[in-house]
This record gives C-alpha cells, sequence and structure tokens, in this order.
C-alpha cells in the first residue's frame, strides 16, 4: 500500500514515456534510442508507430504499440500518434506524461528527479518552446487572434495527470485528431493551443529539454547530467549534435552512446565497448 508521502511524491514508475516513431525509423533511430536510455525505463517506455516489426517487439519486451496510423510526416498523421499516445497515457494509472520523439534521448533519472519536485494533482505543463514569443493566430475566419505558447514536440514535453484529465474532452477518443485538422496546426501546437487557450495553463519554460531546432553545440558539456533531453540532427548542413567531452565512442554520429556512457557507465552497453 501506498503511504501519504508515495501518493503525491514521483518515482519512475508513476511517468509514462511516451515516444513516436515510424517503421521507417526503427533501425536508423530506434536502436540507439533502445539500447541507451530505454534500459533506464524499459516498463514505463511505451514506442508509437505504425507496423508491427517483431524484432522491435522483442527488443522492447512488447512495448511497442501499432497505432494503424498512415505513416507520413502529414499534420494529420502526426497528430493521430500524439492522439494514440495521449488516450494510453488516459487510459493507464500513470502521474505524468511525457512525449518525446525518436530522436531523442532522456536523461531517465534526471527526468524523474525533476518531477518528483512538483506535484502531479496540480496543473503542469513542462517544455521548451522553439519560438521565442507565444504563436499568434486566427484559428477561424471572423474570429480573434489567439496567442499560446506551446512546447516542440522534438524536445520532449511533460503534463500532469490533473492537466491531463482536463485536456481530455478535447483529446481523448482521438478528438486531437478533428481538432488539428479543424485548426491546421500540428500537434505539439494543438496541444499548447488546448492547454494555454482552452485549460488556461500555462507553458512552464524548461531549459533542459532540447530539440534539434536550437543550435546544440550551446549546450555546456560539463552540464550533461542536469539536463532532461537531448537531440540532433545529422542532415543540417553541419551536423548539429552536443558537444560531449573527448573521446567520442566510436559509431556514434548521434552522440547518444557517448552521453549514455559518461552518465552511466555501469551499464551494460558501455562496459562492452
Ligand atoms: N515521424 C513519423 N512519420 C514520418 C516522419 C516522422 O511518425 O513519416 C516521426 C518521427 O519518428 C519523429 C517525429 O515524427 O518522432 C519527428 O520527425 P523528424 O525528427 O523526422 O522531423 P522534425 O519534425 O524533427 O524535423
Ligand atoms: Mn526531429
Amino acid at each position: 500500500e501506498q503511504t501519504n508521502k508515495s501518493s503525491t511524491s514521483t518515482h519512475l514508475d508513476d511517468v509514462f514515456l511516451s515516444v513516436k516513431t515510424t517503421h521507417k525509423y526503427h533501425e536508423a533511430r530506434l536502436r540507439i534510442v533502445v539500447d541507451t536510455w530505454f534500459r533506464l525505463a524499459p516498463h514505463q517506455t511505451y514506442f508509437f508507430t505504425d507496423k508491427d516489426d517483431q524484432e522491435l517487439i522483442k527488443k522492447t519486451g512488447g512495448h511497442m504499440v501499432n497505432t494503424h496510423c498512415s505513416d507520413g510526416h502529414g499534420r494529420q498523421d502526426l497528430c493521430c500518434k500524439m492522439s494514440a499516445e495521449f488516450d494510453s497515457f488516459l487510459k493507464s494509472s500513470k502521474k505524468w506524461f511525457c512525449h518525446f520523439d525518436d530522436d531523442n534521448y532522456v536523461n531517465v533519472p534526471q527526468l524523474v528527479k525533476f518531477l518528483s519536485q512538483k506535484s502531479w494533482k496540480k496543473d503542469y505543463y513542462f517544455g521548451k518552446p522553439s519560438i521565442p514569443h507565444p504563436l499568434e493566430i486566427k484559428i477561424a475566419a471572423n474570429t480573434r487572434p489567439v496567442k499560446f505558447n506551446f512546447a516542440t514536440g522534438g524536445a520532449g514535453f511533460c503534463i500532469s495527470r490533473a492537466l491531463a484529465n482536463r485536456m481530455s474532452p478535447y483529446v481523448s477518443d482521438m478528438r486531437l485528431v478533428t481538432l488539428c485538422g479543424k485548426i491546421i496546426l500540428p500537434d505539439d501546437v494543438t496541444i499548447g493551443y488546448i492547454i494555454e487557450n482552452k485549460c488556461q495553463v500555462n507553458l512552464t519554460r524548461i531549459n533542459e529539454f532540447h530539440s534539434h531546432l536550437e543550435p546544440l553545440r550551446n549546450i555546456n558539456p560539463r552540464t550533461l547530467r542536469d539536463q532532461l533531453t537531448f537531440s540532433y540532427g545529422l542532415s543540417d548542413p553541419r551536423p548539429n549534435i552536443v558537444p560531449v567531452p573527448e573521446p567520442v565512442l566510436p559509431n556514434d554520429p548521434t552522440r547518444f552512446m557517448t552521453i549514455h556512457c559518461i552518465l552511466y557507465p555501469e551499464s551494460e552497453v558501455c562496459k562492452k565497448t
């Protein structure tokens, strides 16, 4: 039985770590995720994809969800996956919903430590905006523009159970897909719209979430341990990657293996290399 203290505090098992992916990236992107940070939360992490993949089902202990969404990069396809992620969380008994892209590294113990300082019974929306000012847009003709912040999906974001329950009428049972279609915005932007406009809760900016929309070279390598997420962009004119201290491990273009082995040298995968 839970004690009074543990009912408001957060442990790893209270967090739902949700990763959006596609069969096209099962090999190119998920392999490094499954080999590194997934091992720190194998029972709490779920991959939302668009095709079954027996090898990955095995490697993730069955934590693959085939959303049956289309496998494109289009707005509706990605909204469909976010919708499936959110619905799975709502149906779970977890206290925090944290979304990530498949090009994110999640510093799991630090994330749990961060969330444990906040109450899931309060309304929280944690993440990092990718634009300096709130978005100001007209949702429909003959309406006044609305102004809101949103957390970039590619940096990862977390929503408390209390807030998620309040979002439910706008999001649950794939209603997010309808809304994305109506206001013609990407999934992460639509989530921001629901939270800031419909639920009247503000995004709390957390600098320790990182997407490849920011220059990752600005991260101080001595602060890796304090960061919550990382990402990479390999196809930019120049690769946009986290500056890790030397030596960089071999065959590690994303730097995720090097980061993982600096933070968690006792990991099995680090002993072999
Ligand atoms: N994605 C997807 N289907 C696609 C392309 C991308 O589900 O056809 C997912 C991908 O796995 C990732 C997210 O959408 O989790 C963002 O994709 P990506 O990093 O390629 O694009 P970005 O928006 O970061 O430029
Ligand atoms: Mn990306």
